[in-house]
């Protein structure tokens, strides 16, 4: 079997209903199964702006599909949901993007895998990393972590993470600034509030921005007298 993470994206009619629905459609095909299933997650539309927010999503998937009998079964799917082509970026029912395949690389003219935008969106990225952990290596490109400390550095000043005490907040931050070398941190968010501290999301705990909330599921955390995985609340 194949394993493969799949982004879905919806900002027409009821996204919610598309996504779900195209969860379920991809769950039917043969000798297909969904593995695991992100969050939703709401973001701003990339390229013209007078369309609505978008809802996305990633799924992990098992198949015997080859890579571009899966991207022709996809793209059924997404013309069910009767997805017109219309301009660049425009507004769509269903838009299914195959991320990863295994661990390969393909460059052909209708599939490049992984997907080559995968790296720069915050709604591709974070709900991968909901399904997937700290570890996680994108084939080409490296740690998927790195990838979102760099796309949030670029757009906040910090992050607020926030969790239960115990849960390795500290010290996955401390591990980052050492092994990746990519953050300046202090902990003085801490000083100022007990219940947080500064800079990275922490699986097992919630991450802040932009007043959204989004939750860390699963991860390698912690230095074993915390309290990994603990969801606290939605
Ligand atoms: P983006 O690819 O930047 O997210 P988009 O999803 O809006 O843009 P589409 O109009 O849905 O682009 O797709 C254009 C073409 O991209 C498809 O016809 C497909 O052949 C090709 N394509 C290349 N790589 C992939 C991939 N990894 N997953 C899905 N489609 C791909
Ligand atoms: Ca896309
Ligand atoms: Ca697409």
């Amino acid at each position: 079997m194949n394993t493969v993470f799949i982004a879905l994206g919806s900002n027409l009619h009821n996204p919610i209903y598309h996504l779900e629905k195209g969860i379920r459609q991809i769950n039917h095909l043969p000798e297909t199964n969904i593995v695991k299933r992100s969050s939703l997650y709401k973001s701003k539309p990339l390229g013209p702006k007078n369309q609505p927010n978008y809802i996305n999503a990633v799924i992990k998937i098992k198949t015997k599909y080859e890579p571009i009998e899966l991207l022709d079964a996809l793209q059924k799917i997404e013309n069910m949901h009767h997805r017109k082509r219309i301009k660049k970026w425009g507004p769509r029912t269903l838009d299914l993007d195959i991320l990863l395949f295994n661990e390969i690389e393909i460059n052909h003219d209708r599939l490049v895998i992984p997907h080559p935008e995968m790296i720069n969106r915050d709604f591709v990225l974070i709900p991968l990393f909901e399904l997937t952990n700290y570890n996680f290596n994108i084939p080409k490109y490296g740690k998927l972590i790195r990838y979102i400390w760099v796309f949030m550095s670029k757009k906040y000043k910090f992050i607020v993470v926030e969790g239960p005490i115990g849960v390795g907040k500290t010290t996955l931050a401390n591990k980052i600034a050492k092994t990746e070398g990519l953050i300046n941190w202090n902990d003085s968010a801490q000083k100022i509030n007990g219940k947080i501290n500064g800079l990275y999301p922490v699986p097992g705990a919630f991450f802040i921005y932009k007043g959204e909330r989004y939750k860390i599921l699963k991860g390698e955390i912690g230095n074993g007298n915390g309290n990994p995985g603990e969801i606290i609340s939605d």
